[in-house]
């Protein structure tokens, strides 16, 4: 038994849990943080954090080549892969302790164990120790999806977690999903040289993204030597002593081999451990907590956040939703739950893509104005040799942004300025008069808003 009766008890210390913890303690709130693994959750230790790492020394490992056309000679078959493999844990675990400072510094203990049970006002981990308290937050996150046939060993059939242990290169890889994860590991390993071949149910790559960007993506991955499959499932899969056959769906039953392959068909959200049993929490189908305005769950005490809920599994989401709940616990007025159609998501290959809202209609729609500027009309993108993707943004008749959508450099980045304008119900007509830094790629944003109306200027 712990004798401290919390306020709060959160479960779970990932970019929910951790920043639901540190705002708690500034609103006075005396809580504690249970955490069965390392502090900093999915997105520190096997998520954002690392991928994003390894991203980075894959742009630099590519652009060897532009080295060489200034006359500077590179060896890429020196690549140590393990070396770049270490960087990326290293970024990781800096990061895990710089969390584990906050919470000791915001006076939030942090319990090391696995919750088990959940009542009103309880929680009894692993080892028998029941923490009590007011409130409790569940933000136990998710873990790789597994399909039945396809079970991941983390040597030769791996999940994103099994990737980014790797410290060997294979010479060929299958990935299986296209999603934000499929694609930035088929960028990653591409451009360490790795044969990459992505498999997508779907009839397009990266299906959650505008078609456009979907086809510029791939586009432009295609051109890097990435083949990609679209329309076509995997129907089953054969372990051999040297490689990894898939056999797909299509009439040829088609044979794909490689030395590994990559399950990155979703996630699935961490309740199946936990006993919530004694509660009202509901949960859905597919193992998602229904939660109200607030993240309050049927069990008036008990709110879940993060990527244990049916919103976007997105870090900066279930950051957000963590703040409004400990916030409404703390008794502070806030808004309500997220609007979806202002979360942005970005996907980090070369170029990026990155988006908010509304889609550009698959039907005609008068209501609706789709206007765009592709990144080849933009002086800094030329300049730099990063001229693929556009921006296009979706409004209505009055020039309020429903949607936008960028595939190009940076796009994760130039994404919030778009995000703001719709956000304040700042208008196209304001965007395309005010002034853009030249040469930028946001002038591209300047000149997309100025196509919904007189039309752009370097078009
Ligand atoms: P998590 O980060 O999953 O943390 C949950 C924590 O709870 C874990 O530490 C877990 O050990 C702990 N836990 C679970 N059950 C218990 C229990 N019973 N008792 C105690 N502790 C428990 N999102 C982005 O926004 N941008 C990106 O670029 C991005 N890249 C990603 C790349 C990869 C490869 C992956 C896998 C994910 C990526 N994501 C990205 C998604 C992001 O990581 C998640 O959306 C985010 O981590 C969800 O945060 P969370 O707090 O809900 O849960």
């Amino acid at each position: 038994m712990n004798n401290t009766t919390y306020d709060l008890i959160i479960i779970g210390s990932g970019p929910g849990g951790y920043v639901g913890a540190i705002r708690a303690s500034q609103l006075g709130l005396k809580s504690c943080i249970i955490e069965k693994d390392k502090a900093g959750g999915v997105c520190l230790n096997v998520g954002c954090i690392p991928t994003k790492a390894l991203v980075e020394r894959a742009e630099i490992f590519n652009s060897l080549s532009e080295l060489k056309s200034m006359g500077i000679r590179t060896d890429k078959s020196e690549l140590n892969y393990a070396k770049v493999q270490k960087k990326a844990q290293t970024a990781s675990t800096r990061l895990s302790k710089g969390i584990s400072f906050l919470l000791e510094k915001n006076k939030v203990d942090y319990i090391q164990g696995e919750a088990r049970k959940i009542e009103p006002s309880k929680v009894t981990l692993d080892d028998g120790t029941v923490i009590t308290g007011t409130y409790i937050l569940l933000a136990t996150g998710s873990s790789p999806r597994a399909i039945p046939g396809f079970e991941t060993d983390e040597d030769r059939v791996l999940s994103s977690t099994g990737m980014l242990a790797m410290t060997e290169l294979p010479r060929t890889l299958t990935i299986l999903g296209s999603g934000a994860i499929g694609i930035e590991f088929a960028y990653i390993m591409n451009s360490f040289g790795v044969k990459v071949t992505v498999v997508e149910l779907l009839p397009r790559i990266l299906p959650l993204e505008d078609r456009e960007i979907s086809e510029a993506i791939e586009a432009s991955l295609s051109k890097q030597g990435i083949k990609f499959i679209k329309g076509t499932g995997a129907e089953r899969m054969e372990k051999k002593d040297d490689a990894v056959d898939i056999v797909l769906s299509d009439e040829e039953k088609t044979v794909l081999s490689a030395d590994k392959v990559l399950v990155a068909i979703g996630r699935k959200p961490n309740t199946d451990r936990i006993d919530l049993s004694l509660t009202d929490i509901s949960i859905n189908s597919r193992g998602f907590i229904e939660t109200g305005d607030y993240y309050e769950t049927g069990e008036k005490n008990i709110f879940a956040i993060g990527d244990i809920l049916p919103s976007a599994q997105l870090a900066h989401v279930a950051s957000m939703e963590a703040e409004i709940a400990v916030a409404h616990i703390a008794g502070k007025v806030t808004v309500e739950r997220i609007d979806d159609t202002e979360v942005p998501s970005a996907v980090y290959c070369e170029p990026q893509a990155a988006s908010f809202g509304m889609k550009e209609p698959e039907e005609e729609n008068a209501e609706i104005t789709v206007s765009r500027f592709p990144f080849t009309g933009n002086g800094k993108a030329k300049a730099t040799g990063h001229s693929e993707g556009l921006v296009k943004i979706v409004s209505d008749k009055e020039g309020h942004i429903l949607g936008a959508h960028i595939a190009g450099r940076n796009a994760s980045e130039m994404i919030h300025e778009l995000l703001l304008a719709k956000k304040e119900g700042i208008t196209l007509d304001r965007l395309a008069e005010m002034i853009h830094v030249h040469p930028s790629l946001s002038e591209s944003i300047m000149e997309a808003s100025k196509e919904a109306y007189d039309g752009a200027i370097h078009l």
